[in-house]
Formats: C-alpha cells, structure tokens, sequence
C-alpha cells in the first residue's frame, strides 16, 4: 500500500516540516509528529465483523466477534474502522467535510490507514489486501449539492490508488431526509432498497465509507453487492462515533 508518491516521500525524507495537529516537528518520512500519532482515539478492540468497540478483556481472550454478532451475524463478512470520531479525528473530519478542506481529508485517510496497518494483526488485514474492488457510498443529491462535491468519492479515489485495487460505482435509487430520532427498525425500513449497482461484480468486494455510525449503509450496500454477484463483501469506513452513539 503506498500512501505517499516518489516526489512526495522525497520531499518528506529531506524536509520534514511541521505536524499539522499540533505545529511540533513532524516526524522523518511522514507528515505528523509521533505524539499526535499515538493519540489519536483508536478503535482498538473491535467486532471483527461490524467494528463496533468491544470491551478489552474481550479481545485479550480472543473474542472476535460482539455479542449482537455472535447471534445475528450482519451481511458484511469483515469490518474495519480503525477510528472513532472524537478529538483530532473529529476535528480533521469536520474541516474535511464542512469547510471542504481537501488537505484535511487526506490527512484523515493517510492517518486512518496508517492507524490500521500498525495495529491489526497481519490474519485480520489478509482479506482487507484481497479485495479485488472497491464500492464507496454513492453520494445523496442534496447533500452533496449543499457541500459541494462528493467527499466519499473523492477519498474513495484516494484509497482505490493506494490498495492498487479499481473503484466501481453503486447508484442511490432516492434521496433520504434525517433518520435522526427514528427507531431502528424505521431507519432501515427506509433505506431498504437504497442502493443499486450494476453487475456482475467480482467476488471479492470491499465496501468504503467515510463514517460509520450504526453500519446499516453499509449493510444496505453489501446486500446490492450480493445481488450484483459478489460473493464475499467487507467494509472500511475512516473512523466511528462513539459507542454511546450507536443506538
Ligand atoms: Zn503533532
Ligand atoms: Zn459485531
């Protein structure tokens, strides 16, 4: 996977510059500093299957999977955020996403792989490397006409490059208002049949959104990648909001 291209790991090598999170001296070959790196709210210890953040003592005997898996399993046949969605990470997704700045949402991105390859065991990134595409989340209509551009495309992009791996595209059959206060079984109700792609797709699909929150995006798309033909679809989305959140 290569984050950075030949002019860029270069200019890194010789000129580290300043960490962009705290203005301290960046670290050689990368672009932020050590202690901002190792701060960073991580999703360590998480469901296997729907990276919801599990307790400690859980992953220390080996538990991979949540109970909510263990006993209805979703769609997704693996799940990776390495993130969560507070402090730094908070911040660099806002200034990405509200205010449109590109070299925040790359940041966000490099971090979130960077995160993610220093801490998964290698078993766990095995099938992440064995994709053979990647489907974002397509964006909705008004929303994206409020920002201004697509910002899960345009890390999608990014992320397509650096796995070496095509970026096929899913379509949003209609545009969804707030799900904000409605009971879960609402919120999917409406999101049901959301998503369409065409096929046939190959049989290993990975799935990429910016944030997750209950994963049930995800879940709707996976569900249009196994009518398209996939036959093993996974997710990988920058960072997750807080459990608290999740209900
Ligand atoms: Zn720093
Ligand atoms: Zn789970």
């Amino acid at each position: 996977m290569e984050l950075f291209g030949w002019h860029e790991r270069l200019l890194l090598r010789w000129l580290p510059g300043f960490c962009p999170l705290c203005r301290g001296r960046a670290m050689v070959g990368l672009p932020w500093c050590e202690r901002c790196f190792r701060a960073l709210p991580r999703n360590d210890h998480a469901c296997w299957l729907c990276a919801v953040p599990m307790a400690e003592h859980a992953a220390a005997v080996g538990q991979r999977e949540c109970e909510r898996c263990q006993v209805a399993p979703g769609l997704l046949h693996q799940c990776w955020v390495p993130l969560v969605l507070q402090h730094e990470v908070e911040w660099l997704v806002r200034r990405y996403k509200s205010s449109g700045n590109l070299h925040a949402g790359r940041l966000l991105l490099e971090l979130a792989l960077s995160v993610l390859s220093a801490a998964s065991p290698s078993e766990r990134l095995e099938s992440l490397w064995q994709c053979e595409a990647i489907v974002a989340v397509p964006p909705d209509v008004i929303r994206q006409r409020q920002r201004g551009f697509d910002h899960v495309q345009w890390l999608a992009k990014r992320l397509a490059k650096a796995l070496g791996k095509p970026l096929l595209a899913a379509k949003r059959r209609y545009s969804v208002g707030s799900q904000r206060g409605l009971r879960r079984e609402e919120r999917w109700r409406n999101i049901s049949d959301l998503f369409a792609i065409s096929g046939p797709l190959p049989a290993r699909v990975l799935l990429f959104d910016d944030v997750m929150t209950t994963g049930a995006t995800l879940e709707v798309l996976a569900r249009a990648c196994f009518e398209a033909g996939a036959e093993w679809v996974g997710g990988l989305a920058l960072a997750r909001t807080p459990a608290a959140k999740h209900a």
